[in-house]
């Protein structure tokens, strides 16, 4: 029989850094076991190539949703990562924290713990910033975070349009004000992709007393009595956990090996025949993502990203790459942004990708050509989606009700953000550049119907699920763990990522968790000791 102290089920943003906090202390014996390989494709760590990743889809997984009523029928579809560094190895490495008011919110909603006075000096103490120092940012963290060492025509163009519209400046949006525009802050360092398994895992796995095994797949967790004593595998052996299960699959396989091991809506487990540890309805429930839509322009010349970069182009690319980590490889694509308050509420509730290129996606294919899309999200949803089982067989798929859109709301909201893309489009320092505008079609600007039409068929992720097992007190019946991450009702077991989020955050979600991964270990550490003090 295999036995550690800690068993960390998901080698992603925050299962990483759980790991290499936990085995800092050479008396814990750890095990990280993470489903997909090791992060050795190139084209994680060069900025610019990371879509390839996607499109070659051997690092990543593609969660589809039901079809989808609020989007016109068409299923969301989720990719993951699925390799060491989970998400922060195939993202598009924008950093960003989200605000003051998100992190109030969840004190708000029971998580005294977890508000923006408590989290900020952990994202400091995590954050190596390359430029930004002081009240809201740390130098001395693992995780480098960088401004652009590139930075494409369009992407400048679209920040000047931006301001002409009377949209801020913003070179900080992680710090005192979220609200402008602006090129993002990359967690990149020295040209290359910053992922937490580079950040944290690296240098920790010289160390005896952590084990990290790729390409194994945690199926269920196993429990005597209301104790987590480890973790059944898909090939059928078990580990033991001497002292704790922390479970870091991400948004869309926490909620699944949650309930495979007995945790969730008492009855759903009964309907497919699984004994209940602990009814917890909130188990699959909460979900939540950004959705976003898109303004696309041609632009009169050929001068989008990659559009003339083939053959002779792209070898010279990668030869200044390669020799200087200079030039267009060292582009993280998603450039630009910002966050705008279209409601006029006092806090931004829509967020800007912006991308030298047009852009498309697994149900749309990108126009061919040269363009500027300018992508709009909701960030703080109203709609609510959930993860049930389809069978208890692990190797079925879960049944995935994304409800994108289901809300009216989030649906205006984003019809603001297309408005307002669609005035920095025109205004002059962009107007200057494009030929004809492709997305929306021309003539349905004002048209309030026709453009809450466009968005429900044309929006997709921004690849931010969330929410499944969310945070809260006891008294909450639809909350899966406690202030301090320990899943309500059992002994033994954490949750420790994007799942405990009780509301999302207002922006990019790989900052947030891998805050919630160092907390979870800082959570463990501490009670580990005051344990052996007592
Ligand atoms: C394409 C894409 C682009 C994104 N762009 C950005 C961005 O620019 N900026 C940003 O802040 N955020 C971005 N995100 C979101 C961000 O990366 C995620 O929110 C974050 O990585 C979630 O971290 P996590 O620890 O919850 O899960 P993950 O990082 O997904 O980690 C979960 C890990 O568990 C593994 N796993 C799953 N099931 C099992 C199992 N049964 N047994 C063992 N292992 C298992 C998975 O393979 C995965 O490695 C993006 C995400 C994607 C997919």
């Amino acid at each position: 029989m295999q036995e550690y102290d800690y068993i960390i089920a998901g080698g992603g943003s925050a299962g990483c850094i759980v790991a290499s906090r936990l085995s800092e202390d050479s008396r814990n014996r750890v095990l990280l076991i993470e489903s997909g390989r090791r992060d050795t494709d190139k084209y994680i760590h060069i900025p610019a190539t990371f879509f390839k990743v996607l499109e070659k889809g051997r690092d990543a997984v593609f969660y589809a949703s039901e079809p989808e009523k609020g989007l016109n029928g068409r299923s969301s579809i989720v990719p993951q990562g699925h390799v060491l560094g989970g998400g922060s190895s195939v993202n598009a490495m924008v950093y960003i924290r989200g605000s003051r008011q998100d992190y109030d919110t969840w004190a708000q909603l029971g998580c005294r713990n977890w508000s923006y006075d408590k989290v900020l000096p952990v994202f400091r103490d995590l954050e190596n910033n390359q430029r930004l120092s002081g009240e809201y940012h740390g130098v001395s963290g693992e995780l480098t975070v960088s401004d652009r060492a590139f930075g494409h025509p369009l992407c400048w163009a679209f920040i000047r349009a931006a301001q002409e519209t009377g949209i801020p400046y913003n070179e900080d949006f992680n710090g005192r004000r979220q609200e402008g525009v602006g090129f993002y802050q990359t967690t990149t360092r020295s040209g290359r992709r910053r992922s937490s398994a580079g950040a944290f895992l690296r240098q920790a796995e010289r160390r005896d007393n952590l084990t990290v095994r790729t390409g194994s797949r945690v199926h269920k967790i196993l429990f005597e009595g209301k104790r987590a004593t480890g973790v059944r595998l898909e090939d059928g052996s078990t580990v033991n956990a001497r002292r704790e299960v922390i479970l870091t699959a991400g948004a869309l396989a926490t909620p699944k090996i949650l309930q495979l091991s007995g945790i969730g809506p008492a009855a759903h487990l009964r309907d497919h025949g699984i004994d209940c540890v602990v009814d917890l309805p909130g188990v699959g429930e909460n979900y939540q993502d950004h959705l976003e839509a898109t303004v696309q322009c041609e632009t009169r010349d050929p001068i989008s990203m990659f559009g003339e970069d083939k053959g002779l182009r792209a070898v010279s690319h990668m030869m200044q790459y390669v020799l200087t980590r200079t030039g267009l490889l060292t582009s993280t694509v998603v450039e630009a942004g910002g966050f705008v308050d279209t409601a006029r509420t006092g806090e931004p509730d829509v967020q800007f990708h912006v991308l030298p290129i047009f852009t498309g996606f697994a149900d749309r294919l990108a126009d061919a050509g040269h363009g500027i899309s300018i992508n709009p999200c909701v960030l703080r949803p109203q709609s609510r989606g959930s993860v049930r089982l389809r069978s208890s067989n692990p190797a079925d798929t879960a049944l995935f009700i994304a409800n994108s859109l289901a809300e009216q709301a989030d649906v205006d909201t984003l019809v603001r953000g297309v408005q307002i893309a669609l005035r920095i489009s025109e205004a002059p320092s962009l107007a200057r550049l494009v030929k004809r505008r492709v997305l929306p079609k021309p003539g349905i600007e004002k048209d309030m119907d026709a453009l809450g039409e466009y968005v429900r068929s044309i929006s997709k992720t921004v690849f931010h699920p969330s929410g499944t097992a969310k945070m809260g007190a006891s008294s909450d019946p639809m909350a899966v763990v406690s202030e301090d991450l320990r899943v309500h009702g059992v002994q033994g077991l954490r949750v420790a990522d994007a799942s405990i989020m009780p509301r999302l955050v207002s922006g990019n979600t790989n900052a947030p968790t891998m805050m919630i991964g160092e907390r979870a270990a800082r959570f463990i550490l501490e009670q580990s000791s005051s344990a052996i003090a007592n």
